[in-house]
């Protein structure tokens, strides 16, 4: 009865409480609000959006046409305000009235990883930690080369940027299909990874530094077919390596 009762508090406030620690408040679980330059205020202020819901969708850390001419407003309307918000209003849909609805959206897609019958549930969710870390490892005047420690590891994992930089696009393009390649940390070392559709590098136990979204809805608008461009837009032109720096352990 005791607990019952708790857990009618509990849902109560955080449907009429402007303030709760859902979610993508939970910041430090998306590795996003630690970094010591602006960017940090931009993530800090992206984990106040969170309001009635516990799900919702956080601002972008730029303006819509802020990556132009890499990537245009039109593609960010689209993949931030309609792809990103979906997987936002299908979270809470699947979490509503439901306990998941009060847990971080890490724990919910760690727990849903082992499961395969909640695979729409860790879609969703692993797709609105994904996007939201994408986002952040993009910026306006982005690009040139990593610094200080991300450099020194890079160098030391990959022999130097440019191969890095070769070997991330590699593994961009022979993602068959939809999906994301990722620069993770996994005991301390630096590699290149690729995962399909909505998985991550958490549900394998590694620790995302950086992310290119490949999914077509990423590029299509402005490059169409011609993946291998985009994704090396993405490392000339707009990779945050502030940001990347910041996810390192
Ligand atoms: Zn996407």
């Amino acid at each position: 009865m005791k607990k019952f009762i708790w857990t009618k508090i509990l849902f109560f406030s955080s449907t009429l409480v402007p303030l709760n620690i859902y979610a993508l408040n939970n910041s430090h679980d998306l590795n996003l609000p630690k970094q010591q330059s602006s960017v940090k205020n931009q993530s800090t202020e992206m984990l106040k959006g969170v309001v009635s819901m516990p799900f919702e969708l956080p601002p972008l850390p730029y303006a819509m046409n802020a990556l132009e001419p890499h990537v245009s407003q039109k593609t960010l309307e689209f993949h931030y305000g309609k792809h990103h918000q979906t997987y936002v209003t299908n979270l809470n849909n699947l979490t509503k009235d439901t306990p998941l609805a009060q847990k971080k959206l890490e724990e919910i897609i760690l727990e849903s990883a082992k499961d395969p019958a909640k695979a729409g549930l860790f879609n969703n969710a692993a797709q609105v930690w994904n996007h939201t870390f994408f986002w952040h490892c993009m910026k306006p005047q982005g690009g040139g080369l990593p610094t200080d420690k991300l450099a020194d590891k890079i160098n030391q994992a990959f022999g130097s940027v440019d191969v890095f930089k070769q070997k991330f696009k590699e593994a961009a393009l022979a993602q068959f299909g939809s999906g994301w390649a990722w620069l993770v940390q996994e005991n301390g070392e630096l590699k290149i990874t690729k995962t399909a559709n909505a998985d991550l590098p958490m549900a394998h136990g590694q620790k995302a530094i950086l992310t290119c979204d490949v999914w077509e809805h990423a590029y299509y608008l402005d490059y169409q077919n011609r993946r291998a461009d985009f994704v090396q837009v993405f490392l000339d032109n707009l990779v945050n390596w502030e940001f990347a720096a910041s996810n390192l352990d």
